[in-house]
């Protein structure tokens, strides 16, 4: 059993497919269709991360999402309707620690669940990334390429770590200001591109990561 996850959805089609496809992950998935429900059941059960939609009768996904990060770190992940910067963006505002838009595959689904619990559960901290030959030891703070150690700084170090924990996801820069610079955003979203473009240029892989247009960025081996 790979744990239980609380789905928010109130439109029957998506919440079908999704509780399906995580049953099938070897998830228990308890579906709930208002956000007044959500925050009775995440009380009631262990759960492992809140999937949880924006449009919503009643309460919607905005509010839902910052009523449970009032008593709970639980793992959110929010389901936007458009591809909209706004929603995104008060998304993680509000404590989300992702988001997909629909329509979405469910595989795309559950590879987002898993980047989330590779950097959310602690034990996962100490982990070493590998990917290609640029492999980051957390623990020792060293990042070797073919064997050969990279000084990275502060930044760049958490930036390729992020990259790693969720590498084969496409991550917004909004994502990476957020996780990696936290509140403070210097020069906005071009801070990111630049430091990506050390990485690439000190790592010497500049197909580790990729760029998307419009999208963000993805680390592939
Ligand atoms: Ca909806």
């Amino acid at each position: 059993m790979a744990g239980t996850i609380l789905l928010v959805e109130d439109e029957p089609s998506v919440g079908e497919l999704v509780r399906g496809y995580l049953q099938r992950s070897g998830y228990r998935v308890v579906w709930v269709r208002s956000g007044e429900e959500a925050l009775v059941e995440v009380e009631r059960h262990p759960v492992k991360m809140v999937v949880l939609d924006i449009g919503l009768p009643g309460m919607d996904g905005f509010d839902v999402c910052r009523a449970m990060r009032g008593k709970s770190q639980v793992p959110i992940l929010m389901l936007t309707a458009r591809d909209e910067e706004p929603d995104r963006v008060v998304g993680l505002e509000v404590g989300a620690d992702d988001y997909l838009t629909k329509p979405f595959s469910p595989r795309e689904l559950v590879a987002r669940m898993k980047a989330i619990f590779r950097r959310t559960e602690p034990q996962e901290r100490y982990e070493r990334f590998a990917l290609g030959d640029v492999v980051l030891d957390r623990e020792s703070h060293d990042v070797t390429v073919d064997g050969r150690p990279i000084e990275l700084t502060a930044k760049e170090f958490e930036l390729l770590a992020f990259f790693m924990a969720n590498a084969g996801v496409v991550v917004s820069r909004d994502l990476l200001l957020d996780r990696v610079w936290g509140q403070e955003y210097p020069g906005g979203t071009r801070t990111v591109d630049v430091h990506v473009a050390q990485l690439r240029r000190k790592l010497g892989r500049p197909d580790l990561i990729r760029t998307f247009r419009g999208a963000g960025y993805k680390a592939v081996a």
